[in-house]
């Protein structure tokens, strides 16, 4: 099985280990270096390589200190045009890494944002992993595992919005950028989900979303096993 430890998740840092057992990946690197290190138990050496979905810090802070360490980062041109030496995945083609096979597709975000379908060619299995986008366009099959935002709910931000708790642009922004509960629950309806085993729900907003309420209505629709951070 792929094994996924959530090293940080949430606005102020985004970073997920994943192994099948022979190759250690990194999904986002949006904290220091040094918390990579030790939420790893110092295993950093053994990472193979680091895909990182867009630019903004709370993804991609710690990328200099992985190139300057020699450790292979890939991600999109617009990431690529502040850190030259990343290699650029193309989306929808296939790329390897270790016994990785990854394909990045596109986010809907406010720079450009990628999601990445990985499969282990040890174990067989599917991972399919995105975040700040306000929704996806593409339909998936045969996923084992999926790591998804689920940023806000509708009620929670109009709510705030209302009450001023929230400034207006802010919460426009959001609903612009950011996956609800709501959107990513009409994606999982939408998708074939007999496989799935487990259901990460990451970079909850504190305030605009319920961690309770979220992993409930996720197992309900899905019987999948549910964690939120
Ligand atoms: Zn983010
Ligand atoms: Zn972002």
């Amino acid at each position: 099985m792929i094994f996924i430890r959530v090293l940080a998740s949430g606005s102020s840092g985004n970073c997920y280990y994943v192994s099948d057992g022979k190759t250690v990946i990194l999904l986002d690197a949006g904290i220091p270096f040094k918390k990579i290190q030790e939420r790893c138990g110092f295993h950093t050496s053994s990472i193979a390589a680091v895909l990182i979905t867009h630019r903004h810090g709370d993804h991609a802070k710690a990328v200099p200190e992985l190139l300057r360490r020699g450790i292979k980062v890939f991600s999109n041109h617009d990431v690529c045009a502040l850190f030259p030496e990343i290699k650029i995945a193309k989306a929808g083609v296939p790329y390897g890494i270790g016994t990785f096979a990854f394909r990045a597709f596109e986010c809907q975000h406010d720079v450009e944002c990628y999601g990445y379908l990985i499969e282990s060619q040890i174990t067989g299995e599917r991972l399919l992993y995105f975040t700040d986008t306000a929704y996806i366009k593409y339909r998936f099959h045969s996923i084992n595992y999926i790591m998804a935002e689920a940023n806000y709910s509708f009620d929670a931000l109009a709510n705030n919005a209302k009450t001023s708790k929230l400034p207006y642009f802010v919460s426009e922004r959001v609903l612009q950028t950011h996956m609800s509960i709501d959107t990513l629950l009409a994606f999982l309806q939408a998708n074939d989900l007999r496989g799935v085993k487990e259901i990460y729900l990451l970079h909850l907003s504190n305030a605009n979303s319920d961690a309770v309420d979220f992993k409930r209505r996720v197992e309900e629709e899905t019987g999948a096993a549910v964690y939120v951070f």
